[in-house]
């Protein structure tokens, strides 16, 4: 089928009205290379590497076509194929994916490196020599939002088991996620004790390492599935009855590893005992969870202005964008906002945003339009990228006095009456 129903719902299409740019253009180029019709070369590398991996054209599919993985197997035959990276490309790469982020301590330290740039006043430092504006202008830009990293991960800080308060209903595992537990290990903790008061007991495996989403959608496969495995065996030596996520792109790869490994039939019953109990936090709550209390009147007794950004992975793979809604709208004093097209990627997209500067911004610029006409004073999303990218649109728009992006676990722990 070329019906073309999933061109309207794709952003790269919706900035550029370029047939190429769309999900149906994509797979007709990833057709014309598998058929020897085209080279796949730099344009066609271009194509792939301009599409988010949003994976909005998937529920806009009538043919169920899984462009998710389509894309993934594109971009892991580029990688295999291809010899162009530049020598410090592959050094880059390398050392993200291979020598930072599956090893947990090296995040760590990582996180110690932030806090000490943020808290010891280099940072004030670079700012005013303007040292920082070295670098693109992007990348200078985000340095603006640089959220207070941590030095000590959630283990370090609350231990590996945080029994459920009241009656127990079920033990959770909480995916802590490599550059979540560095950068928001405050997420992490309130997402844990929201979970206890919600009545789970909370088991964090101390062994499970980075999902291997961006190795997944970076044509980094084997090192993906690698990672994939040593999560498995750490939920399951942990016991658990549900594994969650407070992250749209982690939870998303995590419901997914049993196709991730699905050509290792040894792995095909543990791949799936894992996949079937990844929930995100916001649909644990409200489906599982004993319901939470919230305080009737917060923020000082006004109405509270608050509208939601959805992360593209949590909506469109997980299928959880109504959960978190719900509970906002049961957070005293509340005014929700429905923002106009909130299901839309933001450009955030994992890296893209630091690999597609241009782009990413584009579409951030847009959503901003919608973002501003809610006037809302939070705007609250469930995934750190989006968290991040909102905060840019929120810095360059000037609103940072009247407007604040926070994520879901964060704002309903703050409201929520603890037992
Ligand atoms: S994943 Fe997103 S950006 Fe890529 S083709 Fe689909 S809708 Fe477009
Ligand atoms: S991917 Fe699905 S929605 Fe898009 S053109 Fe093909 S069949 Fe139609």
């Amino acid at each position: 089928m070329r019906c073309g129903f999933c061109l309207p719902a794709c952003p790269t299409f919706k900035e550029t009205g370029v047939e190429a740019e769309s999900p149906r253009g994509r797979i007709s180029l990833m057709k014309a290379a598998v058929d020897g019709i085209m080279e796949p070369g730099i344009s066609f590398e271009d194509q792939m590497n301009h599409c988010l991996g949003c994976r909005a054209c998937e529920p806009a599919c009538p043919a169920d076509v899984k462009y998710g993985q389509l894309i993934e197997q594109a971009r892991d035959a580029i990688e295999t194929h291809t010899k162009q990276h530049r020598w410090w490309v592959s050094g880059v790469r390398k050392l993200v994916f291979k020598e930072l982020f599956p090893h947990q301590k090296r995040m760590s330290l990582l996180g110690s490196g932030l806090h000490f740039y943020k808290k010891s006043g280099l940072q004030t430092i670079v700012r005013k020599t303007g040292a920082v504006k070295v670098f693109s202008k992007h990348l200078s830009d985000m340095e603006t939002i640089l959220p207070d990293a941590s030095s000590k991960g959630i283990v370090e800080q609350l231990g590996t088991y945080i029994p459920a308060k009241g009656e127990k209903i079920a033990t959770v595992g909480m995916f802590r996620g490599c550059l979540m537990d560095v950068l928001f290990t405050e997420t992490n903790i309130k997402t844990v004790k929201l979970l206890s008061e919600a009545g789970f007991d909370v088991v964090i495996p101390e062994t499970q390492n980075c999902c291997g989403a961006l190795h997944a959608h970076s044509g980094e496969s084997d090192q993906a599935k690698a990672l994939a495995k040593n999560n498995i065996r750490a939920f399951q030596e942990a016991g658990v009855d549900y594994i969650v996520s407070n992250a749209g792109g982690c939870g998303a790869i995590l419901v997914e590893y049993d196709h991730l490994l699905h050509e290792e039939p040894e792995w095909k019953e543990a791949s799936a005992w894992f996949a079937v109990r990844v929930k995100d936090i916001s649909t644990i709550l409200v489906e599982q969870g004993r319901p939470l209390q919230f305080a009737e009147t917060v923020d000082g007794g006004a109405s509270t202005r608050v509208t939601y950004q959805d992360s593209c992975h949590l909506r469109n793979v997980m299928k959880g964008s109504n959960p978190a809604r719900q509970l906002l709208k049961e957070v005293g004093s509340v005014a929700y906002i429905e923002m106009k097209d909130a299901g839309s990627c933001c450009g955030s997209a994992g890296i893209y945003n630091v690999t597609q500067p241009v782009m990413a911004n584009q579409i951030l610029e847009h959503k901003m339009e919608n973002v501003n006409a809610t006037a809302a004073q939070y705007l609250v999303t469930s995934n750190p990228g989006c968290l991040l990218q909102m905060k840019l649109g929120i810095e360059k728009h000037g609103q940072k006095d009247r407007m604040e992006a926070v994520h879901i676990a964060d704002f309903l722990y703050d409201r929520v009456v603890k037992n």
